[in-house]
């Protein structure tokens, strides 16, 4: 093995935030020049967990409409978003986060992107590219649940982009995301996701269905969220007292976590996301656990704290995490 950071990292790549113009080519590289220029940088954030080096990559974003966050009327998520700086005439910007774990060993990707099918995304060949990795250099990936934005890049263009991973996602998602009954009655939203979960499981034959919470390797352990889908899943790494919880859809932004009863319209059962928030964010609060969420502004490193009486999100200090 080849590991990224003995060899990109050591030829020029600080730890620490990236944009494209600081990274050692230019357009003229020819794989930067074919890649689908959806974010026009390539953001790349490193940080050190213990022995694990884990890598926040971006495929690009979407905006959700103000429309899209039952639990509040548009009106109210526009005012949020405005007290917050961030409100767009398009809606709320989700980035689409992936985590690039390596453990010494084995270099394990958590989630792979819409890869185009939503917004302006499909940069994650690209963020690859510009560590120098190839996608058949990944020993795992873990989806962490069936909606296309995590696992739209795992089977883009009809194949398996990853043939050399073992592919971890929970037993009830597939189970959900296979289930014609299930698709038939979704609504028209929900039909990519049902696609791409049928193409994941016909073109990825090292699927491993996962039930539960579990060590996939030593340090790595899933956590069971089920709730914003059946078979919502996190990933827990610790090493030598260090910890980061990666949490995917826990947490969006503009609406969480400072409320609870505020969904994403891809949430199919409404009360059991926020049954899982109502769970979690105190839990996060009160052990003051690093958190890595899939559509917080990049790199989506943060933790939830109690702030006279109102939870919030506090952005962590990437770039001097060690
Ligand atoms: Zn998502």
């Amino acid at each position: 093995m080849a590991p990224i950071s003995r060899r990109s990292f050591a030829t020029g790549f600080p730890l620490g935030i990236l944009g494209g113009g600081a990274l050692p080519f230019t357009a003229s590289t020819p794989s930067v020049a074919q890649a689908p220029s959806a974010v026009g940088v390539t953001p790349l954030a490193q940080i050190r967990v213990g022995r694990f080096t884990v890598t926040a990559l971006t495929d690009g974003y979407a905006d959700m409409p103000y429309t899209f966050f039952p639990g509040r009327t548009p009106t109210e998520v526009e005012q949020a978003a405005t007290a917050q700086f961030v409100a767009r005439s398009s809606g709320v910007r989700f980035v689409f986060n992936q985590y690039l774990i390596d453990d010494g060993e084995r270099k394990i990707l958590l989630d792979t992107g819409p890869a185009g099918s939503i917004g302006q995304t499909g940069a994650l060949p690209q963020a690859f590219a510009a560590l120098g990795l190839r996608r058949d250099q990944i020993d795992a990936v873990i989806v962490t649940h069936m909606h296309q934005d995590h696992m739209g890049g795992l089977i883009a263009g009809g194949q398996n982009n990853f043939p050399n991973a073992d592919v971890y996602i929970d037993r009830r998602d597939v189970s959900h995301w296979t289930d014609p009954a299930k698709q038939n009655g979704a609504p028209d939203y929900l039909q990519t996701s049902f696609k791409m979960a049928t193409d994941v499981v016909r073109l990825c034959p090292r699927l491993q269905a996962i039930d539960g919470p579990r060590e996939i390797a030593r340090g790595i352990s899933i956590v069971d969220l089920t709730g914003h889908t059946p078979g919502h899943i996190g990933v827990r790494i610790e090493d030598a007292g260090r910890s980061l919880i990666m949490v995917s859809d826990m947490i969006f932004p503009v609406v969480h976590p400072s409320a609870t009863d505020v969904n994403f319209l891809f949430e199919q059962d409404r009360a059991a996301a926020k049954a899982m928030r109502d769970r979690f964010f105190p839990l996060a609060a009160a052990e003051g656990a690093l958190i890595a969420a899939t559509h917080m502004p990049f790199p989506g490193l943060g933790r939830i704290v109690t702030d006279r009486g109102k939870m919030r999100w506090d952005v962590a200090d990437w770039a001097l995490q060690s």
